[in-house]
C-alpha cells in the first residue's frame, strides 16, 4: 500500500462495509460481500466461452447449436472474430449490479475494494491451473492514473501476482496517449481507439517463451485486451491469458 491508499484505506475501512450495496458485515465475509450479493451476482459459473470467457446465453439458438455439435462453446462474438489472446477468463456478468460495484471502485476513491475484487480474480484463476511466469495489468494514461490516485487494474493485478506467487510487472506495457472513455464506443469505435494507444516499454521487449496472464476490470469488445495481447504476443509471449473482473453478455 502507497501512502494514498493508507489514507483511502483510513478513510473508507475495508471489511466493515459490503463491497457491493454498502451494508454493514462482520470482518469474516467472503470477499467482504454480504449474502445478499454474494447470492446476486452473476457470477460466471456456469458456461461459458471457452475462448474469452464470457457466459455463454441459454437461447434458442445455443441449444440448437448444441443438438447439431457446432461452435456450441463459443460465444457469438468469438464464432465470428479472432482474438490475439490465447484464453480469458471473467468472474462476473456485467449487469446493473456489478456495473455499480465496480464504478465505486473506480470513481469512488474506494482503492481498498483492490484487495476484495483481486481475490476474486485469484480464486477464479487458481482454479484453471495455468501456469503463468508474469502478471501484468491494463496500463492507465498517467494523467487519469494522477486523477484517480489508481489503477484499478493494477490493484487487482497485485493481488493475483501475490496469490500465484509469480513476478507482477506494472512496467511492460505503456498507455502512450489519451483516449476518450469508451463506455459509449461501439465495437468498431473501441477499436479504432485502442489502436496506437498502448505499447511496450523498451525495457522490457522480450518475453520469450514466458506465459503473460494480463488483468483489466471489464471485458466489453476485447479491443483492449486484444491490443494489449498482440503486444505481449510480439514481444514474444507464448501465452496471452486475459482475466477480467466482470464482461459484458454473450
Ligand atoms: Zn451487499
Ligand atoms: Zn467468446
Amino acid at each position: 500500500m502507497n501512502v494514498r491508499e493508507m489514507l483511502l484505506d483510513w478513510l473508507f475501512p475495508s471489511n466493515i462495509y459490503c463491497i457491493c450495496c454498502g451494508n454493514l458485515i462482520d470482518k469474516s465475509r467472503t470477499y467482504a460481500l454480504c449474502d445478499q450479493c454474494l447470492g446476486t451476482i452473476h457470477w460466471a459459473n456456469d458456461r461459458t466461452c471457452i475462448k474469452c470467457g464470457k457466459i455463454l446465453a441459454d437461447t434458442e439458438r445455443r441449444r440448437l447449436l448444441d443438438e447439431l455439435g457446432e461452435g456450441q462453446h463459443l460465444c457469438a462474438d468469438c464464432r465470428h472474430n479472432t482474438h490475439y489472446f490465447d484464453r480469458g477468463f471473467t468472474c462476473m456478468q456485467y449487469g446493473s449490479m456489478e456495473k455499480e460495484m465496480i464504478h465505486r471502485f473506480k470513481f469512488n476513491g474506494c482503492a481498498y475494494m483492490g484487495d476484495k475484487l483481486g481475490n476474486i480474480l485469484l480464486d477464479k484463476i487458481l482454479l484453471e491451473n495455468l501456469s503463468v511466469d508474469v502478471v501484468t495489468a491494463v496500463p492507465m494514461h498517467s494523467k487519469n492514473q494522477l486523477k484517480r490516485g489508481y489503477n484499478q487494474s493494477a490493484l487487482m493485478a497485485k493481488v493475483v501476482a501475490k496469490g500465484l506467487g509469480v513476478v507482477y510487472n506494472d512496467q511492460v506495457l505503456i498507455r502512450k496517449q489519451y483516449k476518450a472513455p469508451m463506455n459509449k464506443l461501439d465495437a468498431e469505435q473501441r477499436a479504432s481507439n485502442v489502436k496506437n494507444s498502448y505499447g511496450i516499454h523498451p525495457k522490457f521487449g522480450c518475453f520469450q517463451n514466458q506465459s503473460i496472464l494480463l488483468i483489466d476490470d471489464i471485458y466489453t469488445t476485447g479491443s483492449t485486451a486484444d491490443e494489449c495481447s498482440r503486444l505481449l504476443k510480439e514481444a514474444g509471449a507464448e501465452n496471452v491469458y486475459v482475466l477480467t473482473l466482470a464482461a459484458g453478455a454473450d
